[in-house]
């Protein structure tokens, strides 16, 4: 369980980031050890968090980057990932991001629409270079998660619809620029049930011996991101239940020889290394509540907010204390910007230190500077 150095935090002007690297290291080897199938690779979705310190022990451990834009391809460059290890999705990447994608030699850009294909192959063209492309499909799955986090239906903007795909199989064979090498899937994030991912598994099979028939052969299936992550009780579950997820597409998918499968975890890896952590200014009696109001908000933890996720709080100056609910909330000029209604902690007093857990995915990377709020800075424990 991750342990924090209270007494150090002291010195740290709050709110910052907090970031337990034995945790990840931990989480990274879990990977390793569980997706050993030689035919599968994975690719760490950095939009999660491209914090630079976090991107070099990804690195070190070998794992490939998912990038959605230039600037994530940027980032991960300059973390040390080869350009072949990176492959770039995206509904609208611009004409500078593909080129920097074709100088880089990445590894593939998974295409979302007809029109992106034809530009792509311009451009390959241009720079007397082959661009290697996955089709990014839709293929109408509900992964049960929060409508803002759910990519795989019809009705999303990702990806191209099943009964669009055979055209566009077709016209990127015929591109003198384009390489067609496999499929892309991503059905959404959080997904803490497997069963999405069984109906993942089917749909890919179906569609692999359909194409087959079509004498199409797609040797790489990726199969993209999406697994979840215990935001009720971290300390119980620090690291995802890999074994499982990844036995998933080992026991379901249908594969032919020299395929290979391709994962994009970001959530997985990082959120529950991370923390926020934070110091209380006010507690304040309201007329029907008790407020603690906290000197981090929205700007640097947008979840709450956004999707109405939850993160536990600890109070970590007096853990022991009698408890007592409270309304957590951030010091934004918004009502949204609230961590948490009713919640029991330990008696909160000014100056207390608490932590806004599993906080390593999706935190950090989407802070704000609304309200002319500094952006957090981040600290690392290596114990
Ligand atoms: C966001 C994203 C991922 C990672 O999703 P997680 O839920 O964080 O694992 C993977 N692939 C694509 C294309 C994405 O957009």
């Amino acid at each position: 369980m991750a342990r924090f150095p209270v007494s150090e935090f002291k010195e740290l002007p709050t709110p910052f980031y907090f970031y337990d690297l034995s945790l990840l290291d931990r989480t990274l080897a879990e990977i390793k050890r569980t997706a050993r199938d030689p035919r599968f690779k994975v690719h760490y979705a950095i939009k999660a968090n491209a914090n630079p310190g976090i991107l070099r022990r990804i690195q070190a451990a070998g794992l490939g980057v998912d990038a959605v834009s230039g600037g994530e391809i940027s980032a991960a460059l300059e973390a040390g990932f080869d350009g072949d290890k990176i492959v770039y999705a995206g509904v609208g990447k611009s004409d500078r991001e593909i080129t920097l994608g074709l100088e880089a030699g990445i590894q593939c850009f998974n295409v979302e629409s007809l029109p992106e294909l034809e530009v792509i192959d311009e451009l390959a063209g241009q720079l007397g270079k082959v661009a290697t492309v996955a089709l990014r499909v839709n293929p109408n799955i509900d992964a049960h998660t929060h409508a803002y986090i759910t990519t795989g239906l019809a009705e999303n903007k990702f990806g191209i619809n099943l009964e669009q795909l055979p055209a566009i199989v077709e016209k990127a064979t015929s591109l003198e620029n384009i390489r067609l090498e496999g499929l892309h899937f991503h059905i959404g994030s959080q997904i803490t049930d497997n069963e999405p991912f069984v109906l993942l598994c089917e749909t890919i099979n179906g569609l692999l011996s359909e194409y087959a028939g079509k004498g199409y052969r797609f040797r790489t299936i990726n199969v993209g991101g999406g697994l979840g992550i215990d935001y009720a009780d971290p300390d119980r579950h620090p690291i995802p239940d890999f074994e499982t997820y990844f036995n998933t597409f080992r026991n379901h998918l249908k594969l032919s020889e020299g395929q290979e499968v391709h994962f994009e975890l970001g959530r997985s890896v990082v959120a529950q290394c991370g923390s926020l952590i934070t110091r209380v200014l006010y507690v304040k009696e309201g007329v029907t509540k008790r407020f603690a109001i906290v000197d981090a908000g929205m700007t640097e933890l947008i979840r709450p907010a956004l999707y109405s996720a939850h993160h536990k709080i600890e109070n970590l100056s007096s853990p022991n204390g009698e408890r007592h609910h409270y309304d957590v909330v951030g010091p934004i000029c918004e009502s949204s910007d609230c961590f948490g209604k009713d919640e029991l902690l330990p008696a909160i007093r000014r100056g207390d230190f608490l932590a806004l857990r599993s906080a390593g995915a999706y935190g950090e990377i989407m802070a704000s500077q609304y309200n002319c709020r500094p952006l957090p800075l981040s600290y690392f424990s290596e114990k």
